[in-house]
């Protein structure tokens, strides 16, 4: 999550910066919104479907495979919807700006099941709008599943997180996740069966405690979450444990020599496989302290090593974890 809260707090900064004038202001509003509008055209290489609309755009990614993106809000969280014949998986449910549920209802008839990549509120946003949710049984889950206070999420809806004006919809003076609770808990190795397509959970530890990827080994397809994702890599939460991140990545790595498309929550809908391979080399090279950050902003710390953007902190490379069994840290 917030992987591009990097580039917001860098234009929240100019915006201070320039206040004395009302010029400046203008020309950093003008370029924060460019910034962010620069998105809408990421996926254009997959078909748009016609059931997107004013906020969600909808790609089939690959056959049976609908990501749900959220271009005009900085995170650009993405939210996939993966289609078999009895019924459907909606691997995350988006920022909760405005409801998803009409959208998937709109991609698919059949009974949708929610799984979260994991419970970081841009990715559960509209949890509660579903009856049949699983989830990783981890006190890390369930203290997230209370939701998300306006507080802690203010920022992402505030006048620099969008592209243009915030949605018609929302009240941006209230915005917060609602709770949810789950129906079922799921384990690593885990099967569920859609019907002509068999997704396998994996438990991926490392970003959160309660990151999934999702293997669709049939067809040769792994959705990793915010573990991977074609963008600068968050691991500065305090509830991330690179020792875990590590291995899991590890872990993912010998899996990725069998499939052939990788599909992350934020930016870009699909990617080659291939890439989990670099994040194991430039992470080894992070870990083992023979690089400098390009730049620091407070306690972000932006590495950028062989083609893989990290955005981690010193703690974080020290090993230092907040108390996991509280939630979130909201960052
Ligand atoms: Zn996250």
């Amino acid at each position: 999550m917030n992987h591009k809260i990097i580039n917001y707090l860098y234009i929240l900064i100019l915006v201070s910066m320039g206040a004395c004038t009302s010029e400046k202001i203008n020309y950093v509003e003008d370029s924060s919104f460019a910034e962010i509008c620069k998105n809408l055209h990421t996926n254009k290489a997959f078909p748009l479907s016609d059931t997107s609309d004013d906020w969600f755009q909808v790609y089939e990614s690959y056959e049976g495979v609908y990501s749900i993106v959220e271009p005009y809000q900085f995170q650009m969280s993405i939210s996939h919807l993966i289609i078999g014949t009895d019924k459907a998986l909606l691997f995350d449910t988006g920022m909760g700006i405005l409801p998803i549920k009409p959208i998937v209802e709109r991609i698919t008839n059949l009974p949708i099941t929610v799984l979260n990549s994991h419970t970081h509120f841009d990715h559960v946003g509209g949890n509660a709008e579903f009856s049949e949710i699983l989830a990783i049984d981890s006190l890390y889950t369930k203290s997230n599943m209370q939701g998300f206070k306006h507080e802690e999420v203010a920022g992402d809806v505030a006048l620099e997180a969008f592209c243009g004006e915030a949605p018609i919809g929302l009240n941006t003076d209230t915005y917060h996740t609602r709770s949810w609770s789950a129906n079922e808990y799921v384990s690593d190795g885990q099967k569920i069966d859609l019907g002509g397509r068999i997704l396998e959970v994996m438990h991926v530890p490392g970003h959160t405690p309660d990151a999934v990827a999702l293997l669709d080994a049939k067809n040769g397809l792994l959705f990793t979450g915010d573990t991977f994702y074609d963008d600068n890599l968050w691991l500065f939460s305090p509830e991330t444990n690179l020792d875990d991140y590590s291995n899991t990545i590890d872990r993912l790595v010998e899996v990725e020599n069998k499939i052939q498309y990788l599909f992350g929550a934020h930016t870009t809908a699909r990617v080659d496989a291939g890439r989990l391979a670099l994040v194991k080399t430039s992470l080894q090279k992070l870990r083992s302290g023979s690089t400098k950050p390009v730049k620091e902003i407070g306690e972000r710390q932006i590495y950028q090593i062989d083609g893989i953007n990290f955005v981690t902190s010193k703690a974080a490379l020290e090993g230092k974890q907040i108390d996991i069994t509280k939630g979130a840290s909201g960052l």
